[in-house]
């Protein structure tokens, strides 16, 4: 007798590598990638977990960022993006997605690297959407350099800036006006538990990212604001299309145990997890999806 079940083998759910050689300057757009991200667009399917929130998600034009945006959106939010004005096509299409659920959806390009612009950012957002339940500190810039004497001073600084300033000039931004419920996500990874070799800086950065989420959960718990990381492995995304070079593009996610790369929709949910209500008791936690290794 056939036993009646949607059980799917995760090895073969997606494309394997060798992925074609490619390459985009930054910042990568996903229509030019080959073969293009999935972020749940055909097949995330609300439940009304996050009814009436209003999430803030840095990076939600594409990638991880927009796979939430996809989730957050079919669970009942509303939900202002940002990201820079290079992706405004990308960022675009999330704008549909979203509208296209009946949400409302709110774009607000520009550079994070700018204390003066994140706090605009949390000023705009706030205003629009008229509070802040949720926000996603998801942005993020990654060069991969073969050594340490590689590194070019102004690479090394805008990937401190994007990656441990921005989180830092946002979330103190945002803070006084998420109240008790609110939750704070950060995208860390498992380059924090686990670096390449040739991702020596943006390693450091990730790791930053992993403390700033259990010291704040640390400061927040007493207003009732949950504080969670997500630590991705390879996940095929425009970052990686423009930080590595064609050659590691072509292997990316083989030596995972899956022998795969991951796709942006298999950690949506992830991020709704660490929004809905059923997660109140995680806080200061880091939740992996990397594939088999890392260390969260
Ligand atoms: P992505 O390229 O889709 O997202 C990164 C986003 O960062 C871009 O879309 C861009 O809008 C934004 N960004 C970069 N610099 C900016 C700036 N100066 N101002 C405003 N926005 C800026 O790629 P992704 O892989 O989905 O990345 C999302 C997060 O996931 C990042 O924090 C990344 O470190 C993390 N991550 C990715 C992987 C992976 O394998 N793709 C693995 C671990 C962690
Ligand atoms: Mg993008």
């Amino acid at each position: 007798m056939r036993h009646d079940t949607n059980m799917e083998n995760p090895r073969d759910k997606y494309p394997r590598p060798p992925f074609r050689k490619q390459q985009q300057p930054f910042p990568a757009l996903t229509n030019r990638m080959v073969p293009i991200p999935d972020h749940g667009e055909d097949t995330y399917v609300g439940s009304g977990r996050l009814h009436g929130r209003r999430a803030l998600i840095t990076g939600g034009d594409s990638g991880i960022g927009r796979a939430a945006a996809i989730a957050y959106a079919r669970e009942g939010a509303d939900v202002a993006i940002n990201y820079l004005p290079e992706e405004e096509e990308d960022a675009q299409e999330v704008v549909r997605l979203i509208e296209l659920v009946g949400r409302r959806a709110f774009s607000i390009p520009g550079d994070i690297t700018s204390e003066a612009f994140c706090q605009q950012l949390v000023q705009k957002a706030v205003k629009k959407m008229g509070g802040l339940d949720i926000l996603v500190n998801n942005a993020a810039f990654q060069k991969s350099y073969p050594t340490i004497l590689d590194i070019p001073a102004e690479s090394f600084d805008r990937t401190m800036k994007t990656n441990v300033y921005a989180p830092f000039w946002i979330t103190k931004a945002a803070v006084p006006y998420m109240e008790a419920g609110s939750a704070i996500i950060v995208t860390a990874s498992v380059q924090a538990y686990d670096p390449e070799e040739v991702l020596l800086d943006y390693a450091q950065t990730k790791a930053t990212n992993v403390i700033l989420v259990k010291a704040l959960a640390k400061q927040l718990g007493k207003k009732g604001i949950r504080v969670n990381g997500v630590a991705p492995g390879p996940i095929w995304t425009p970052l990686q299309v423009c930080s590595k070079d064609p050659e590691m593009i072509a292997n990316f996610g083989a030596s995972t145990a899956w022998g795969r790369a991951g796709q942006p929709a298999e950690l949506a949910s992830i991020y709704v997890q660490l929004a809905d209500n059923s997660g109140s008791y995680s806080t200061g936690q880091i939740f992996g999806a990397s594939g088999g290794g890392g260390h969260p």
